[in-house]
């Protein structure tokens, strides 16, 4: 099996396909009140191209997948596409990442299907602020999925969390006790200019150091070595049996560590999740593409992934402060966060 290896000696290993770009909730961060214009039915990729995608991807040194959304656990079929992205030679991972509210049910067949682990996304463990930051979530519902997902053995379950000022900065401390007595991971993820609907300010911004030293109040944190994080870094707390991630988009350049393509629900390639640079990989395979082409479209992907995003430079910031402009063009929903 050959490697996908970039300009910066990045090994590329790691493929994230967004399955939907629609979601069941409308969280204020990742998209506007009134949802994101989804794509139409037949400008999405199909089950076949998505298996076929990832076949290539898998000859071509792929190893490990993430499916993600818009919320995954909402398409159609999702299950047996699971089955089959599970029995391609070469993956050795596969997970979701989901906000849990379809979790109950599935979680059984997803297990069933091969799936190895999930993400939760959960911002508060307050029934009423949930509801406020998903617009309309049911906390309870997300709590039964990921009990579910961690008693059928879809484990270390991971949660993210986005920490935002004034809206849930408080409950830090406890999402990090969590894994103290439990092997969850929990990750902050700092709050991305990628709204789509203008949410994200300077203001509401918290930066990983803040977070940390918030944490570190129950006591100091350490480095947990760990391969093929890509942009997170891991700790502990002393004696804890689950480990503490930060995602720093914004104020760290873990860059040189990206291990990742992501491909977007409408079939575009993106070497990067803040870079507007897109390979329209759908408009190539229905134009009839050999794998030798497909191949290739994803060798120039990884061609063009750049060293490093540009998203902590002042300008950018000042740009997605201005509630009509979002600085990355896609919501999160329509990329795959
Ligand atoms: N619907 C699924 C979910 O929420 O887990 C998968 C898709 S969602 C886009 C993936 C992750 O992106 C979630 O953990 C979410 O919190 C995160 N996310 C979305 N918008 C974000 C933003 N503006 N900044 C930081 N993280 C964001
Ligand atoms: Fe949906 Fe996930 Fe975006 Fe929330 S973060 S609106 S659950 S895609």
């Amino acid at each position: 099996m050959s490697s996908l290896t970039d300009n910066f000696s990045r090994v590329i290993d790691y493929l994230r396909i967004s399955i939907t770009d629609k979601c069941n909730l409308r969280c204020i961060y990742c998209m506007p009140s009134d949802g994101v214009v989804p794509a139409k039915q037949s400008d999405l990729l199909t089950d076949e191209e998505i298996l076929r995608i990832t076949k290539i991807a898998a000859q071509l040194g792929v190893k490990k997948i993430r499916l993600t959304g818009g919320e995954p656990l909402i398409r159609k079929n999702v299950i047996p596409l699971i089955s089959s992205l599970k029995l391609i030679p070469g993956i050795e991972d596969l997970s979701l990442t989901t906000n849990g509210i379809l979790l109950e049910q599935q979680a059984e067949f997803l297990v069933k299907a091969g799936l190895d682990r999930v993400n939760i996304s959960i911002d508060s463990f307050k029934p009423e602020r949930y509801r406020e930051i998903t617009r309309g979530g049911n906390l309870d519902a997300v709590m039964r999925g990921l009990r579910e997902a961690e008693q059928r053995g879809l484990i270390p379950v991971k949660i993210n969390m986005v920490p935002v000022r004034g809206l849930n900065e408080d409950e830090i401390l406890d999402f990090a006790r969590l894994t103290l007595d439990a092997g969850y991971h929990v990750r902050f993820i700092e709050c991305m200019p990628t709204g789509g609907g203008g949410f994200w300010s300077p203001e509401k911004y918290i930066a990983t150091d803040e977070i940390r030293q918030t944490i570190e109040t129950l006591g100091p944190l350490e480095s947990v070595r760990a391969r093929k994080n890509g942009p997170s870094r891991y700790y502990r707390l002393k004696g804890a049996k689950g480990v503490i991630g930060f995602i720093s988009a914004l104020t760290n350049h873990f860059c040189e560590d990206c291990n990742r393509l992501r491909l977007t629900a409408d079939g575009k390639l993106r070497p990067c999740l803040f870079s507007e640079t897109e390979i329209d990989l759908r408009s190539v395979i229905r134009s009839g593409a050999s794998d030798e082409e497909i191949s290739r479209q994803l060798k120039l992907a990884v061609e063009v992934k750049p060293k490093e995003h540009q998203l902590n430079d002042t300008e950018f910031l000042q740009q997605a402060s201005h509630p009509t402009s979002d600085s990355v063009k896609r919501p999160m929903s329509k990329i795959g966060g």
